[in-house]
């Protein structure tokens, strides 16, 4: 049977676009269909808005820190408007270049929401569509728990458009979101409180990366509220938010930020004309190709909820266009070592095993820390410390994890990872010489294990 193409992607997030470009530099007639925003999550309410947001809140701590190098500043004012109008901005520049990239590569944009009729067509606008493989690649949403007064919280979706800069907020959640967006709203200068159901927020990220950053976000004076979870939220009068909590305790706020996780997006998406079948917690199943139970559907990124974050779905889409269309150039994608940055103030970064991981996993380790005060500081009155950590395989010598909650771990932990896919052992980083002075530096010189 001709179809109109070989391959229909739902969806111009991070994955859905570099699946459609790669598959056109192959040769393939592909069209990608997109109901909200060009480039997805990451370009429009995720990563790039998040970072903008993240540098503006830095520049607080900045302006408090140069007096120790003789500046005399006078009073700093911030306005919440403009570096939303100046994101927004940017994020309408990065939608254009989303649109040249499709374009340019031959792929046919089809904007609007588009539902699965069958195994191999796709309506559109009013329009049906055949394709010989269609992609999904829709991503996800938040999701936000069925509490009452669930109505007057927001989402990430909202943050980035606030009309103006909540004089308090309470985020709710443990995970990146809620840590990320924590460090935005008290850099910022909002009274901010982080609620969190568990005992420790961050779970699975190394414990002692997780102590570390309590102690830093608790020394900025920003309010870690754990072993809390709301009960009900009511709106005052005075457009105030009441929130009580389930141990009884009422909080006063403006805002209330739920940051509780992502659902996939399968919202009218007409799987139900399809044999795609949902895993236990509900995202499309695929098996290591990531094609669904139907042989022609395939679905990458969050929507498959593996790793959700913006390199692992370029990766899968990129897996998933050659191997239908360049098969001699597929290689499946490598989910070990996948390093990433929680861009809190301070920033964590982190690759590879943590030190429970290691345990569990059986590994005699050998662990290596760090903790210093960083050297820009040192003319300060800031407090803050970095710390450094190497899990290392005392058997081997190979180091099985790096994590760093500190200024510009994110950019560090990327080199680092490099090192630990090509199977760095402790010796190597020894080894090799540092570059003086700098933070990073201090990986290659930790000599003395404090725990084995
Ligand atoms: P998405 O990028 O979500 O794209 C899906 C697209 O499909 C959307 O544009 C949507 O409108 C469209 N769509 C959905 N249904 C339909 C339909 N039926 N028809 C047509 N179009 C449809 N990751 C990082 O790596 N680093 C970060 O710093 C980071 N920060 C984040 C911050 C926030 C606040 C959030 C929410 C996420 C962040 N992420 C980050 C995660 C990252 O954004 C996602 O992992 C990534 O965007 C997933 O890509 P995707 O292609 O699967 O889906
Ligand atoms: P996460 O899954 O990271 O965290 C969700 C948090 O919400 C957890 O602390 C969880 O607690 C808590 N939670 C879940 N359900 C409830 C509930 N019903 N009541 C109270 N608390 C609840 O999700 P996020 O929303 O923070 O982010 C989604 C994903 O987006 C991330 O996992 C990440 O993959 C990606 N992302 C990546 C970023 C980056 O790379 N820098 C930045 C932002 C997002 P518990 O731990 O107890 O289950």
């Amino acid at each position: 049977m001709a179809y109109d193409f070989d391959l229909y992607v739902i969806g111009a997030g991070s994955g859905g676009v570099r699946s459609a470009r790669f598959a056109a530099g192959f040769g393939a007639k592909v069209a990608v269909a997109e109901s909200r925003y060009l480039g997805g999550t990451c370009v429009n309410v995720g990563c790039v808005p998040k970072k903008l947001l993240v540098y503006g809140a830095h520049f607080a701590e900045d302006f408090e820190q140069s007096a120790g190098f003789g500046w005399t500043l006078g009073k700093a004012d911030f306005d919440w408007a403009t570096l939303i109008a100046n994101k927004d901005r940017e994020i309408n520049r990065l939608n254009g270049i989303y649109r040249n990239l499709l374009v340019n590569s031959g792929v046919t944009l089809h904007e609007g929401h588009a539902k699965l009729i069958d195994p191999h067509q796709v309506e559109i606008n009013g329009q049906r569509y055949t394709a010989k493989h269609i992609l999904i690649a829709t991503g996800g949403w938040p999701q936000i728990p069925d509490i009452p007064g669930r109505e007057h919280a927001i989402s990430s979706n909202e943050a980035f458009f606030l009309k103006e800069l909540p004089k308090r907020i309470l985020v709710v959640g443990g995970g990146y979101i809620a840590v990320e967006f924590a460090g935005i709203f008290h850099g910022l200068g909002a009274d901010t409180k982080l609620l969190y159901r568990g005992e420790l927020f961050l779970r699975g990220f190394d414990g002692a990366v997780r102590k570390h950053l309590q102690e830093e976000l608790t020394k900025r004076g920003l309010d870690l509220q754990f072993n809390a979870d709301i009960e009900r939220i009511e709106k005052q009068a005075d457009g105030s938010l009441k929130v009580t909590l389930k141990d009884g305790r009422e909080l006063a706020t403006d805002c209330v930020f739920y940051a509780t996780g992502r659902r996939p997006m399968l919202d009218n998406l007409g799987l139900e004309n399809t044999a795609v079948k949902l895993d236990k917690r509900g995202f499309i199943e695929v098996d290591e190709q990531y094609q669904s139970a139907e042989p022609s559907i395939l679905a990458i990124g969050d929507v498959i909820g593996r790793v959700q974050l913006t390199p692992v779905a370029l990766a899968e889409g990129m897996a998933v266009a050659r191997r239908l269309f360049k098969p001699e150039q597929y290689r499946p994608v490598d989910y070990n070592m996948i390093p990433t940055a929680v861009f809190s103030l301070p920033n964590i970064g982190t690759v590879g095993l943590t030190e429970e991981q290691a345990r569990e996993a059986g590994h005699k380790v050998q662990i290596f820390e760090s903790r210093f005060r960083p050297m820009k500081l040192t003319l300060t009155e800031c407090q803050e410390r970095t710390l450094m950590k190497l899990v290392v395989d005392a058997d081997t010598d190979k180091v099985l994890g790096c994590h760093m909650v500190g200024p510009d771990a994110g950019e560090i932990v990327q080199g680092l990872a490099i090192a630990l896919k090509a199977g760095a052992t402790k010796r190597d980083f020894d080894e090799t010489i540092g570059v003086h002075p700098t933070a990073a530096e201090e990986f290659v010189t930790m000599r003395t294990p404090v725990a084995g």
